[in-house]
Formats: structure tokens, sequence, C-alpha cells
């Protein structure tokens, strides 16, 4: 399984991306975490980062691009994998198409964590005390100041490529204001319903609904994302924070549904065309 999580500094993306590598048996692949063991290494690339990274920049594309690229030919990414942090940027979206092309990969899905922004900078606070409270060192870049400018750079970079995986019909929309727990189950649940992973359905169950769900899931994720994006746009454009998740949500919901009815009328047509030919026989 090869994912993308997309989401603003304090979304959960780290934490999901833990409990879904344990889950599946996949490895994360954290351009955070890579730059920031760079700049504790010292090596030639952590010292380009260390300056940009604590300023809440944008390390160049290229940089982050070679990391990545090397990490994805290390025998623990071949299993499946989750970006984390990566892309960030368009160029670095097209930049991904072409190396997965190049390896013969395929993306199964981007999962973004949407979440309400006025709660970030709460997490990101708690997130800091925690790491404190542990005796972890701090994060340079976890602070308010630090956090206003990530955010902004988020929306102005990163948020460009909702729309681009968006029109590549791989993006499934997430609500991130729901506990941990809750969001690591949505995330299984539209996992299985595009067929990236196995349902948690009896397996005679498991078959028909896996393959309509494989057939269905790209078009309904579409739906389910643009029309949460729809709905959480405000007449002005800007978006509509309190109510995106929920948007987010019902449309999965519905996604989600469509995709558990449908083999189950096919099945049983399929047992109402048996029963005809063995009445004829
Ligand atoms: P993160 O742990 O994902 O919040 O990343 C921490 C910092 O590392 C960011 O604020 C950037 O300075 C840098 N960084 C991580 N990933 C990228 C990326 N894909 N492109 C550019 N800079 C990045």
């Amino acid at each position: 399984m090869r994912l993308i999580l997309l989401g603003p500094p304090g979304s959960g993306k780290g934490t999901q991306a833990q409990r879904l590598i344990h889950r599946y048996g996949i490895v994360q692949l954290s351009t955070g975490e890579m730059l920031r063991a760079a700049v504790a290494a010292q090596t030639p690339v952590g010292l380009k980062a260390k300056d940009i990274m604590a300023a809440g920049g944008l390390v160049p594309d290229e940089v982050v691009i070679g990391i990545i690229s090397d990490r994805l030919d290390q025998g623990d990414a071949a299993k499946g994998f989750i970006l984390d942090g990566f892309p960030r940027t368009v160029p670095q979206a097209e930049a991904l198409d072409v190396l997965l092309k190049k390896k013969h990969l395929k993306l199964d899905a981007v999962i973004e964590l949407r979440v309400n922004e006025s709660a970030l900078l709460e997490r990101v606070e708690r997130r800091a005390a925690e790491m404190r409270t542990r005796g972890e060192e701090v994060r340079v870049d976890d602070t308010a100041e630090v956090l206003i400018k990530r955010l902004a750079s988020y929306r102005s970079m990163t948020e460009p490529l909702i729309h681009y995986y968006s029109e590549r019909r791989k993006l499934l929309t997430v609500d991130g204001m729901m506990t941990i727990e809750h969001v690591t189950h949505e995330i299984g649940r539209i996992l299985a319903a595009i067929g990236a992973i196995e349902p948690k359905t009896p397996k005679r169950a498991a078959k028909p609904a896996a393959r309509a769900a494989r057939w269905k899931a790209p078009k309904s994720a579409k739906k389910a994302s643009g029309g949460a994006r729809k709905a959480a746009k405000s007449p002005s454009g800007r978006p509509k924070k309190a109510t995106a998740g929920k948007a987010a949500k019902k449309s999965l919901r519905k996604a989600g549904s469509a995709s558990a009815r449908r083999p189950a009328k096919g099945s049983r047509n399929a047992a109402k065309k048996a029963a005809k030919k063995a009445k004829k026989r």
C-alpha cells in the first residue's frame, strides 16, 4: 500500500502514520523527520536545511526530492509506504509522479486530514508540552510564531495539492477533528472501500465487496472530497471551517455506503439467476 498523508502542521499526520505503519506493516517516510536527523548529524543536507526549518520555511524542492528518491530505493519501502510531509508543493508532486513511474510504483491514495485551523495552535502547544514532560527535546519550529508561518506556507504551497490529487481521483478526505482512534478507523474504512486493504467483513462477503469498491471508489472518492470542498467554501471562497469536517464525513459516509450496498444487490441477483437455472434444469 502506498499512501500520502496531507494536512497542515498539527493535523495529526505523524500520529496517524505511526498507527498505519503498525497496522499494515509499511514504512513511514517523513521528510521532516529525515531532515531533522540530517540537521542533528550535521550532514551537508542538514546544514543547508537547518536555518530554513527553524524559521518555518520550505527546504528547496531538489533537496527533498533527492532524499525521497534515495529512500524509496531502500528495501523496507518495497512493502509499501506512507509519505508524511511530502510532497508539499505542486512541483514536488509532479516530481513524485515521475519518480514513481520510473520505479514502476503506483500510488493507492492521498488522504487529506481536514482540521479546524483555530485548533492547531492549541495542538502544537500541547505536543510541545508533552515532549517536555517526556524529557524530549522540543522542536524548534513548534512555537506559535513559527506555526503561523508554517500554516501560511501550507495554505499557499501545499493546499493546491488537494486540487492536484482530486483531479487525479486520488484524494480522500477525513475529518481530522475527530479523536485519534476515530480518525484511524475512518482511514481504515476508506482504504477498505477503495480496495487498498481487506475490509473487516466475513470472508464470503468480503470478495465481491472489495471488487465493487475498487470499481466505484475513485469516482465516489472524488465526489466525497469534491463535495466536502464545495461545502467547505463560503461565497467569498474562504473555507468555512466549522462545516468542512461534517461535510467531508457525510460525503465519505455516502461513498462508503454506496460501495457497500452495491455488491449486496449484485450477489442477490446472482443468487436469483442461479435459482432460476436450477429450476429449469
Ligand atoms: P514537518 O515535520 O513535516 O512539519 O517538517 C518540518 C520542516 O521540515 C518543515 O517546516 C520544512 O522546513 C521542512 N520540510 C519537511 N518536508 C518538506 C518538504 N517536502 N519540502 C520542503 N520542506 C520540507
